[in-house]
């Protein structure tokens, strides 16, 4: 059987993740298996903010976490949304994917299914996460006040400050941050992941585009795999992940296919300043970014290197 390059691909957080998912895929470990293993590296890293263990929390002070993962042969797919008090949330997609006939699972009922098959509770809140989200309440001068309805507290707390500032304009907004990786193998299978705590100080339960199959996740072996990360209302609302993988299919080549993700996602309403980015992969391995936003990149290697680099995301011409 021929043997495959491995290849993979993620956000620019997935630096470690990437570098213990290609060992596995070295040893002839499987795509699925590399994406599960790259997620959880970055869901346990208390450092990074906007995945698993140390995730910023919503508005209330408690972390939910939303995750999904798809295997490119066989278009199985897993996905959990608004986990509390469990980390991990990839493992538990994937225990979505293979141990029940479903394919997302929502708070409460994630929950027991994570008890269920044994997991160990842990509170995902850190110190310096909270310590964080109480900064904001500061800097805005806002208050957990029962006076005021939850939704204005939130939006309040979610928005930038100005719609015109440089750094919200450059996509560099503090209240979003999620990882997503995408493998080939050297089956030349595919598989795809995402994880996150969504947004910052957002609304209880809201949820986002990575845990919802075919907005920030798809994964088909015959045509290719998308990721999102940015602002998840706008991947949901066009169905981002599976349209690019659909432009594919229908003949477009990797670069048109990611331009026109990028058309559907500039009819939504501009004036929000929202972002998006996307990653993407073909069965060959060859890879791509694109972006709403100048300046983003994302990481990639192939099991010919010895370290993950980085590259330029596409934005659309004019
Ligand atoms: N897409 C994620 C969400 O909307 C956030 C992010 O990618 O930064 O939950």
């Amino acid at each position: 059987m021929t043997q495959h390059m491995p290849v993979i691909i993620s956000s620019e957080n997935g630096r470690g993740g990437m570098l213990a998912a290609m060992h596995l895929l070295r040893e002839g470990g499987s795509a699925l298996d590399a994406v599960e293993i790259a997620c959880r590296y970055v869901e346990d890293d208390p450092t990074d903010h906007s995945v698993g263990y140390g995730g910023l929390p919503n508005v209330l002070g408690d972390v939910e976490l939303d995750a999904s993962i798809m295997d490119g042969r066989t278009l199985s797919a897993g996905a959990v949304a608004a986990v509390m008090g469990y980390g991990r949330a990839i493992r538990l997609a994937r225990q979505v994917m293979e141990q029940t006939p479903h394919v997302l699972l929502a708070a409460r009922g994630a929950e027991r299914l994570a008890a269920e098959l044994g997991e160990s509770p842990q509170d995902q809140r850190t110190d310096e996460a909270l310590a964080r989200w109480r900064e904001r309440f500061t800097e805005r001068s806002v208050d957990l006040d029962e006076q005021v309805p939850l939704r204005a507290i939130a939006a309040q707390l979610t928005q930038p400050l100005n719609l015109q500032d440089k750094l919200y304009k450059a996509g560099r907004v503090d209240t979003l941050g999620t990882v997503n990786f995408i493998a080939r193998d050297q089956q030349g299978n595919l598989a795809s992941a995402v994880s996150t705590s969504g947004i910052g100080w957002k609304y209880p339960g809201r949820v986002g585009d990575s845990p919802l199959i075919g907005a920030g996740n798809y994964c088909d072996n015959r045509y290719g795999a998308a990721g999102c990360t940015g602002m998840g209302e706008l991947a949901i609302r066009v169905s981002t992940a599976r349209s690019l993988v659909l432009y594919l299919k229908m003949g477009m080549s990797l670069l048109d296919a990611g331009l026109e993700a990028l058309r559907d996602l500039q009819v939504l309403d501009a004036r929000t300043g929202q972002y998006m980015n996307i990653v993407a992969m073909t069965p060959d391995g060859a890879h791509a970014g694109f972006t709403t936003v100048a300046g983003k990149q994302y990481l990639y290697m192939t099991g010919a290197m010895n370290a993950p680099q980085l590259a330029e995301r596409t934005l659309l011409p004019g």
